[in-house]
């Protein structure tokens, strides 16, 4: 066990610091103002390779790890975008590149990776529904066959960054729930376009993450080709699993970022806010207490997810890890920003000082992308051995 990080993890993050420095705290602010997407960051990100981290090098990735995903996306997250800027990661590289890199065709790779690692192609990802939620296996959209190819019909709900992606992959059921044995079988993803005939979106009215749309997605007699099914036909949900777990790494890792950010700013305004006397409030206990209780959350989330990260890497297990870590980080987040909020006072809750942000967005990631109650359900079950209680 190794707790150094090597020549080349140093250097990924300098970079991702460099980068993410470049735009700070003001621009994420700006954006979030005007609710428009980070096309400038974005693209650095892109230009700078930290997009293909993950991606194998014959198809212009770096051909690295999740280990050093997740480190770059710490670093990325900690300069001043908080945990939004995750999740453009899970929409690309993850559901994009690492669903494409394990299930695509050698044709679909060689036509699209490249073109996500360059940010020219853009993902999302539709699996949740208005009547499944966090119970996927209840998902209704279905792919009826035509031809060679399918007519896909149904609604997605909460699909983030849907106006600014190219490429949707849609999970959907091509056979119906009461034909299979087992309802994880007769479910099937597809890569298609955004502009579909027959696809159509409207935005989501909601409480933060407003620099990345939140869409309803409508499927109406939607045409999908042959080549747009990625993996094996009703295979689709066990290749779903494998790419969501590398989804709560990046997450994690957008979210120890985000607390490291709130932690930083509260123990710098704590150092020089004076109210009584002449000592700072950083001096009370009241005020380091808790931030002190939410870095070490935040380093616990850390560590458990290089576990995760060190683990799918090497090719094991590494699901229970990786759910794990997520609960954690989310804890640690919301922890951080909240206290960072009640460090500032009044202040936590203006624009001016950038908690408020932080704050709101970090606490989606308490319910998503996994909930909290599900890893439990998870852990109890797969770690614990414990009967499933629903
Ligand atoms: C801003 C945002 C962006 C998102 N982006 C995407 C995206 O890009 N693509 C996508 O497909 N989805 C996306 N989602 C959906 C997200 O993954 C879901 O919101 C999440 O999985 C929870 O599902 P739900 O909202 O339907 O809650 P529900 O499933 O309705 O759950 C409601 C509550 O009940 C609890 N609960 C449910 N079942 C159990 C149980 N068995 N035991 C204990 N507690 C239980 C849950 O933990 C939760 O607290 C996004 C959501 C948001 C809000």
């Amino acid at each position: 066990m190794d707790f150094n990080y090597s020549d080349e993890q140093t250097m990924l993050i300098q970079t991702a610091r460099q980068v993410g420095g470049k735009y700070g705290l003001d621009y994420w602010r700006e954006l979030d103002a005007k609710k428009e997407f980070p096309a400038a960051i974005w693209q650095d990100i892109c230009d700078a390779g930290l997009c293909g981290i993950a991606i194998p090098e014959e198809y212009g990735g770096s051909g690295l790890g999740m280990a050093e995903l997740a480190m770059a996306i710490e670093a990325l997250c900690a300069t001043g975008a908080g945990s939004t800027l995750s999740q453009i990661f899970m929409c690309n590289p993850i559901f994009g590149g690492i669903t494409l890199a394990k299930y695509g065709s050698p044709e679909v790779k060689r036509a699209l990776l490249p073109q996500l690692v360059s940010g020219k192609a853009r993902f999302a990802m539709a699996l949740t529904e208005p009547d499944a939620g966090s119970n996927s296996l209840a998902l209704k959209t279905f792919a009826r066959a035509e031809g060679n190819g399918w007519r896909l019909n149904g609604q997605k709900i909460w699909i983030t960054c849907v106006p600014q992606a190219t490429k949707l992959l849609v999970v959907a059921r091509t056979r119906k729930l009461e034909d299979v044995k087992r309802k994880t079988d007769g479910i099937s993803l597809f890569m298609i376009d955004v502009d579909r005939a027959g696809l159509t979106h409207t935005a989501i009215e909601k409480a933060g993450t407003n620099t990345l749309p939140s869409s309803l997605v409508f499927f109406d007699d939607v045409r999908v080709e042959a080549e747009e099914l990625v993996g094996e036909l009703d295979r689709g949900f066990h290749q779903l699993l494998d790419t969501l777990n590398t989804e709560r790494i990046v997450t994690t890792a957008g979210l120890v970022g985000t607390a490291e950010l709130a932690i930083r700013l509260a123990v710098n305004y704590a150092r020089e806010r004076k109210v009584f006397a002449n000592a700072p409030i950083g001096s009370y206990q009241a005020i380091q207490f808790p931030l002190a209780e939410a870095h070490i959350k935040a380093e616990c989330a850390r560590v458990m997810n290089y576990k995760a990260a060190t683990l799918h890497d090497l090719g094991k297990p590494y699901g229970s890890e990786a759910n794990m870590a997520k609960w954690l980080a989310g804890q640690a987040a919301a922890l951080a920003t909240d206290r960072a909020m009640q460090t500032h006072g009044g202040m936590g809750f203006s624009k001016e000082y950038h908690i408020e942000r932080l704050w709101r967005d970090a606490r989606l990631f308490k319910f998503a992308p996994v909930s909290e109650e599900m890893v439990l359900n998870y852990v109890a079950q797969h770690d614990l051995g414990m009967p499933r209680s629903y």
